[in-house]
């Protein structure tokens, strides 16, 4: 059985319990992490401790106490349920104030902190890697404030049901024409090698693989354009693939039915990948 984190103390996961009144519960008040774990050691971690201190501070929410001793958390996460490979989830909500209230709650309610781990033996060689991912186009119908990292999911779960039922692995979201962001991962483009991806502002996640992705590539000599690009644009691309905590690279080989560089993962994309994997296996801690 799994041992949860839950404000302060390790748990097993049936025993961990969370108020009917909680912020996260009632409102989706709450912001989260999903950080990777390989070999035992933590994938990036610095830059998911940054985001989200970013995240609470743009929704105006309390750090947790223990915000010093993440590190320390995650590790004895990692310990305690024997995680090789995986994930850590962590979630911070505006917590329990007793009742359900559309204001937010004083200063002196405590926010919640959960984490819990979720286990993927050998994820770093995923066979959809090597197959490359097919993906449908949906209209970005979510809020204004993708930035920060909200536990307001539905319409990224609605989208990912939509491309389960058209027979694919993952929705590529669009807004005016452009490419915003996959469901859960952030989306680039690769056109006479120049890799193309949306720049940061409000309309999409600030992802933590996606930075890192743009510095390996630049230190590899690789032309970068940060850009929107159109749906029309992507399906006309040499490549494309996406990014994130999760999947680290994944080529994408089709787009609403048309097929991208011969239906199977481009250069760039394998490329990427594999610095990813390396480099980040060696940065991790
Ligand atoms: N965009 C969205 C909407 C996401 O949910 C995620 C995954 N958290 C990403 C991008 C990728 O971010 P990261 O590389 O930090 O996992």
């Amino acid at each position: 059985m799994r041992i949860v984190y839950l404000n302060g103390d390790y748990l097993p996961e049936t025993v961990a319990k969370v108020s009917v009144f909680d912020r996260g519960f009632l409102m989706a008040d709450g912001v989260y992490e999903v950080t990777s774990v390989l070999g035992g050691k933590l994938i990036d971690f610095a830059g998911h401790v940054k985001r989200l201190e970013r995240s609470l501070s743009e929704m105006n929410m309390r750090q947790p106490d223990t915000m010093g001793d993440l590190l320390a958390i995650h590790r004895e996460m990692v310990t305690r349920n024997d995680l090789v490979d995986g994930l850590i989830y962590l979630q911070v909500t505006r917590g329990n104030p007793g009742d359900r209230d559309f204001h937010y709650p004083s200063a002196d309610t405590a926010p919640t902190l959960v984490l819990f781990t979720q286990s993927k033996p050998g994820f770093a060689n995923a066979p959809l890697a090597q197959r490359g991912a097919r993906v449908i186009s949906v209209p970005d119908m979510r809020w204004g404030r993708r930035d920060i990292k909200t536990v307001q999911l539905l319409y990224p779960s609605m989208a990912k049901m939509m491309a389960h039922e058209a027979g694919v692995d993952d929705a590529w979201m669009v807004q005016d024409d452009h490419v915003t962001e996959g469901t859960s991962n952030n989306a680039y483009i690769v056109n006479d090698g120049r890799i193309i991806t949306r720049a940061l502002n409000h309309d999409i996640l600030h992802g933590i693989t996606r930075a890192a992705i743009l510095r390996f590539a630049t230190e590899a000599q690789m032309d970068v354009e940060e850009r929107s690009f159109t749906l029309d644009e992507a399906k006309q691309a040499d490549e494309a693939f996406f990014t994130s905590a999760s999947a680290f690279v994944m080529p994408v080989v089709e787009i609403d039915g048309t097929i991208l560089g011969g239906g199977k993962p481009g250069p760039v994309a394998t490329r990427l990948r594999e610095i990813y994997i390396a480099e980040s296996l060696k940065s991790a801690i």
